[in-house]
């Protein structure tokens, strides 16, 4: 290993820990991570594996920022309302940790462009707005066979789960076949978001991310971590493979992004102002 005194003692808290050590961060600074939605489950995300050493973190998002999203997104501040979101959230990474390499897409993804970035990355998280960048992101992923952690809230619930099914786990697929007809589940921006739980579920995503990169305890995959902020409850559901799934199946349908709409045409579904849909109707 081959820290910098400086580097000894920003991670001194992780080196601490027997399950990171300095061969985890060793790990951590070598990790690649892609993050989908510079918004209010990708602000504390991207600031915390920026924190954490996370090596390479790219950014996706099109979007500026927006004076209503200042009441989550907590990456962003009022002085850069109308700036690039990913330039905002790469200037707060950069300012917690220089050390930590941050790459702007500020591109909105298609069918084009998904799996070229995807493959560029180790893990992909999604924290994005609208389900048809949902199921382009999680049909690009398992054909790069990439692990997926994928975040959804709406008002004060908040939903969790990784997906690998190259490692044997279901993929978003099995869970929610397809996606819901437009209009069916509403949206941040027409729903309302509760603040404080984007960033606790962004946080708890970011952790997610962390554990997979090190390869310690026991992860989400199979499992989908449910969140009632007003009852104060946790729980999981556990998650099985569908081996009838169009994607993962052992009779998958789905071998390229050739059924998605081009970037221009899924903007129409775009929640502009807001967060991110549940991951299904609740
Ligand atoms: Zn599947």
């Amino acid at each position: 290993m081959d820290f910098s005194e400086d580097e000894i003692q920003r991670y001194a808290r992780h080196i601490l820990l027997p399950e990171v050590g300095g061969t985890g961060q060793e790990t951590l600074l070598k990790a690649r991570v892609l993050i989908i939605g510079a918004g209010g489950l990708g602000s504390p995300l991207a600031l915390y594996l920026a924190a954490a050493g996370v090596g390479r973190i790219g950014l996706v998002d099109d979007d500026v920022v927006d004076l209503s999203n200042l009441q989550r997104q907590i990456a962003h501040v009022t002085a850069r309302v109308g700036h690039a979101k990913v330039e905002s959230a790469a200037e707060a990474m950069r300012a917690l940790n220089p050390g930590v390499t941050v790459d702007c897409h500020n591109i909105r993804l298609g069918p084009d462009n998904v799996r070229e970035l995807v493959r560029g990355y180790d893990i992909v998280c999604d924290g994005c707005d609208n389900f048809a960048t949902r199921y382009l992101l999680a049909d690009a992923c398992v054909l790069e066979r990439r692990t997926l952690v994928s975040a959804a809230v709406l008002r004060f619930e908040g939903q969790l789960s990784t997906f690998r099914p190259h490692d044997g786990g279901p993929c978003y697929r099995c869970l929610y076949p397809s996606a819901p007809p437009a209009g069916m589940v509403p949206s941040c921006a027409q729903a309302g978001v509760f603040g404080a739980v984007t960033g606790v579920m962004g946080t708890l995503q970011a952790t997610e991310v962390l554990k997979e990169i090190l390869g310690i305890g026991e992860g989400l995959s199979g499992r989908l971590l449910v969140w009632d902020a007003l009852a104060m409850r946790f729980h999981t559901i556990r998650l099985s493979r569908d081996p009838d799934c169009r994607l993962c199946g052992e009779h998958a349908t789905i071998h390229d992004l050739s059924g998605h709409a081009p970037a221009a045409a899924s903007a129409a579904v775009h929640g502009a102002a807001c967060g991110h849909e549940a991951m299904a109707p609740s």
